[in-house]
């Protein structure tokens, strides 16, 4: 492949062709072994869209290792609501149910603007300038209500945040598959905090 044609912002070529010289011939007979034979991750992770959670980084991630959902603020949506998102769904059967990851982590953040989008919506009213955002962030309704009210909104939002991770756990194990493989302990969940000014990782109690 002639580099040349890559029609990209400059920086973005400049690093592609620094990981191609480096990383990936590093690992290049990894790489094409994984591409022959296919992935088995160790763990699906599913994390917010947020540029400062590099999930990938934090777990010392290589090729092969991770099967990862991003969505705004790591919301997996009650099983009731098939109709509302077939993505995350669709991610979440197929790692379950084809690649059988041994590991599922919700991997919620610190600062996460989905989540104040999402407290400011109930508190105030949706944003009419937001319609997707609004629809999705409909699921965080059930913790959303599980909000202590007596809080400061500092905390409100804190809570808002670890709730939506343990909400988001509680409906993985709706998924007839997953609850029957940790009944079968084929497969764990952890619900996780992370800190993206300490670096720091909080697990929450599930
Ligand atoms: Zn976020």
């Amino acid at each position: 492949m002639t580099n040349k044609k890559i029609l990209l912002p400059r920086f973005l070529i400049k690093r592609y062709n620094s990981w191609k010289s480096t990383s990936y011939l590093r690992n290049k007979s990894k790489i094409e072994k994984l591409a022959k034979s296919g992935q088995k991750p160790k763990a699906m992770i599913v994390s917010c869209c947020d540029s400062r959670v590099n999930v990938a980084s934090i777990f010392g991630a290589k090729e092969g290792d991770f099967f990862i959902h991003r969505n705004i603020a790591n919301i997996i949506p009650s099983y009731k609501s098939l109709k509302t998102d077939h993505s995350t769904f669709a991610a979440i059967e197929y790692a379950v149910k084809v690649l059988k990851v041994p590991n599922f982590i919700v991997l919620g953040h610190t600062n996460c603007g989905g989540i104040k989008t999402g407290y400011s919506h109930y508190l105030k009213g949706p944003n009419k300038n937001y319609k997707f955002i609004n629809s999705w962030l409909a699921n965080l309704s059930a913790a959303y209500k599980n909000v202590p009210k007596t809080l400061s909104v500092k905390n409100q939002i804190n809570f808002l945040e670890e709730e939506n991770v343990r909400v988001s756990v509680y409906n993985l194990l709706e998924f007839p598959i997953v609850k029957k493989m940790v009944k079968n302990k084929k497969l764990s969940i952890y619900g996780l905090i992370y800190n993206i000014s300490s670096g720091d990782i909080k697990s929450l109690k599930i």
